[in-house]
């Protein structure tokens, strides 16, 4: 039986209930600042700076069987991120918590994908302070997305250092306030496609590893875990598998990578949200390790799964 089994029957049995779903929310619910929509009716307006010059910060929380999880965390980040852009939710924290409850109780999606974006707002920022610009916020809720599938995850994924582009500088885009500025992504997934891979991993530009298109990296050699301490998102999922290696007696090290470090190690795993702890066993066309999924990934990945029902960690959605 794959190391994945336990989790993946019950939510193939949850997507096929929600596919049979006549809730008019089940594919998706907004909040633009009016009335809940289905998402595919939401829409943002033109003049929002958030689109115009993405100026804005967001963050992704997510739902797992009906709970969810670490959600004041994503929110005191989400906090902190407003805080260094100056940014200020037309409603408070409290009131998106409660929103964001409700919306998944309203939309019966039992694993979803969130998100809340704050952005500047509606005015022409050449004519107008950035304080005296009314901030608004988004909220949506949508079905649990995927970095990475249910089959690659069984079996590894593959990965390419990129070598034409770089991380963007901690000095230019501050990495640990959430944004949509991905052209440095955008490019280097491109490049790991025509490399005949499906994520890419930024460098520092220095010789060291930064993260990827949206999943912070650890690596694994000799039964201890290694990732990123500058460059990088500060990631819940990577905060969370930390505190769980720990229990399971995995040192860890947040500090410099050296790009020669992936190559060497013996498991690679790309950890976010959207997907939580997914193996790389296929780095620039080679194998990591023994190119199989290994012990301290499949530990990992069963731990973290585990988490998503333990108080701890996690509290249960009331649906109507
Ligand atoms: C969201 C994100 C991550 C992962 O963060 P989590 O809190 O674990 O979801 C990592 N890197 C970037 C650039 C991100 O945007």
């Amino acid at each position: 039986m794959p190391y994945t089994d336990h989790i993946f029957t019950d939510y193939r049995r949850r997507c096929a209930e929600l596919e049979a779903s006549t809730n008019p929310f089940a594919e998706g619910i907004a909040w633009v600042g009016d009335d809940y929509v289905p998402v595919s009716d939401a829409k943002i307006p033109l003049l929002d700076q958030g689109f115009l010059k993405s100026d804005l910060t967001y963050d992704v929380p997510a739902v797992w069987n009906g709970r969810f999880f670490r959600l004041d965390e994503h929110l005191d980040r989400l906090e902190a991120s407003m805080r260094k852009l100056r940014l200020t939710s037309p409603i408070p924290r409290q009131e998106i918590r409660y929103r964001l409850v409700e919306m998944v109780s309203l939309s019966g999606i039992r694993d979803a994908y969130v998100m809340v974006i704050v952005t500047r707002g509606l005015r022409y920022l050449r004519q107008y302070a950035p304080e005296d610009c009314p901030n608004h916020c988004y909220l949506m809720v949508t079905p649990y997305l995927w970095v990475m599938g249910e089959d690659i995850q069984k079996a590894g994924g593959s990965a390419v250092i990129a070598r034409s582009v770089r991380r963007v500088p901690p000095g230019a885009v501050d990495p640990r306030v959430k944004n949509l500025q991905w052209g440095d992504f955008t490019y280097a997934i491109l490049e790991a496609r025509d490399r005949g891979a499906m994520y890419p991993i930024l460098t520092d530009g220095d010789g060291n590893l930064t993260e990827g298109s949206g999943f912070n990296v650890v690596l694994a050699k000799d039964g201890q875990l290694f990732t990123p301490r500058r460059g990088v998102l500060e990631g819940v999922t990577r905060k969370t598998v930390l505190t769980l290696a720990e229990r399971l007696g995995y040192a860890w090290v947040i500090d410099e990578i050296p790009v020669q470090m992936a190559y060497d190690c013996d498991e690679i795993m790309f950890v976010t949200t959207a997907g939580g702890v997914m193996p790389i066993t296929t780095l620039d066309g080679a194998p990591v390790g023994d190119g199989n999924v290994g012990p301290v990934t499949k530990a990992l990945w069963k731990a973290y799964w585990d988490a998503h029902s333990d108080p701890e960690f996690s509290f249960p959605i009331n649906y109507r």
